[in-house]
């Protein structure tokens, strides 16, 4: 029996005598290009048994579509032996470097969304980033991810823009209870402009369902989660090539490594265009500040300005503030961590003209991330050729988009073994 057939008739039958079996390594330890690898890398035979061989499903990325991705397939088929493998020490893209935000559309977001895309499109899509925070809520917990309900904002300078928007609030909440089952979402909020103290904002909608997270607290729940269901997550690995031999899938890793599995799901987003060329995804560098903590401040929850290209919030008492991509979108799309002068002294004029006029705060920290960008904001979750899948671009919003795109990734890989 293959391998391929083994794996199915174990998902299917749920055989747990075979699996307790001890692990004999896939790919036979006499092969040639065994000895070589251990020879080039000086892989012990231990390491190569245990983290090496045998592998079922190898992951690409570790981002919270890859960790999902494991864990459902892990929760779903518990014999299968699942390997995530990661460039970086930490992740390195966006799910340890975002802003936290718990939201699934702002009204001039949406309004600008609905130019682009069919009414159907951008609330199913919006239903998706609701159901999918909730998803990540109820499997890892609120107090684990630090999850706190403070409500979303979103700023209006420009009374012309605020006209637009305060319009569509009746039928944007209507289509929000239809597809979400939402009730009353939005609502003017301008009582509440003077308690925070903003400069030159005119006009406030209040987003009732939004919410924040612990960026840092998720992720380590989420990699906790996926150790302890049994995937390992091989940290420092690049998959610098990818590609099929006879029925199987071949890795090579930037150490010299080559892992041989079943199959493999491409979720490395905003990097994705590596093995993904003919794909609509693109890098998108998103640039974010935190100040030092401030005492008595009046900022809570999270607020998104200019349709959603600048986004801030409270950490505790310290303001985080991101966006000005607009400022620069050909200079913003690339894969290089780095902040730029143009887009941080943006930056810094809102944080100390807009948000906090009246206070001198300094900024402890600024950093980038990389998102994964496409003509369209849907994810793309798919079979690429036999074998191998893709769960990729998770535009602004995959805090929201990321455990349902995971999981329908593990269903599609599911279905076809
Ligand atoms: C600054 C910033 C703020 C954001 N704020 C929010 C927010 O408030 N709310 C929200 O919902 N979303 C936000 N996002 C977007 C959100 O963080 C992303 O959509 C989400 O984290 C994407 O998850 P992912 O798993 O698809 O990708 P990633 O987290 O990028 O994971 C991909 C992983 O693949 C790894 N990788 C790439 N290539 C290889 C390779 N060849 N071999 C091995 N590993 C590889 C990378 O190192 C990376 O860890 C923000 C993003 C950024 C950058």
């Amino acid at each position: 029996m293959s391998h391929v057939s083994r794996l199915k008739s174990l998902v299917k039958k749920n055989e747990r005598s075979e699996l307790e079996k001890p692990r004999t390594p896939f790919i036979s330890f006499s092969t040639k290009i065994s000895i070589i690898v251990l020879m080039q890398t000086q892989t012990s035979f231990w390491e190569y048994d245990r983290y090496f061989s045998g592998v079922d499903v190898v992951v690409i990325g570790s981002g919270i579509v890859g960790l999902t991705t494991a864990l459902t397939l892990k929760e779903h088929a518990p014999q299968l032996n699942i390997v995530v493998t990661e460039r970086g020490a930490l992740p390195s893209g966006a799910s340890t470097k975002n802003a936290g935000f718990a939201c699934f559309g702002s009204v001039s977001e949406l309004l600008d969304d609905l130019l682009q895309s069919s009414e159907a499109e951008v609330f199913s899509l919006v239903e998706k980033r609701y159901r999918g925070l909730l998803r990540l809520r109820e499997r890892l917990g609120d107090a684990a991810i630090q999850y706190e309900s403070l409500g979303g904002y979103e700023l209006f300078d420009a009374e012309d823009d605020y006209q637009k928007c305060a319009a569509q609030l009746v039928p944007f909440n209507a289509l929000l209870a239809t597809y979400a089952g939402l009730k009353n979402v939005y609502r003017v909020a301008d009582d509440q402009l003077a308690g925070f103290g903003f400069r030159g904002v005119k006009h406030l909608i209040h987003n009732g369902a939004e919410g924040q997270i612990d960026t840092g607290r998720m992720m380590d729940a989420l990699i906790a989660r996926v150790r302890s269901a049994g995937v390992q997550i091989l940290n420092g690995l690049d998959i610098i090539r990818l590609h099929s031999e006879s029925n199987m899938q071949v890795l090579e890793t930037n150490q010299g490594h080559v892992i041989r599995a079943c199959r493999v799901v491409i979720c490395t987003n905003g990097f994705a265009r590596q093995f993904l060329s003919e794909e609509d995804v693109n890098p998108a560098r998103a640039q974010v500040l935190i100040t030092e903590p401030i005492a008595d401040l009046a900022v809570r929850g999270t607020f998104h300005y200019d349709r959603g290209y600048y986004y801030f919030r409270n950490v505790g008492n310290r303001i985080l503030l991101g966006g000005g991509r607009n400022l620069d979108f050909s200079g913003e799309q690339t894969s290089e961590h780095a902040v730029t002068d143009l887009i941080q002294e943006k930056l810094n004029a809102l944080l100390w003209e807009v948000i906090l006029p009246k206070r001198e705060v300094a900024v402890a920290m600024r950093w980038s991330g990389t998102m994964g960008v496409g003509g369209v904001k849907r994810p793309i979750v798919k079979q690429v050729r036999a074998g191998v899948y893709a769960a990729v671009r998770m535009g602004g919003m995959g805090v929201a988009l990321g455990s349902l795109t995971g999981e329908e990734a593990a269903e599609m890989v599911l279905e076809g073994l």
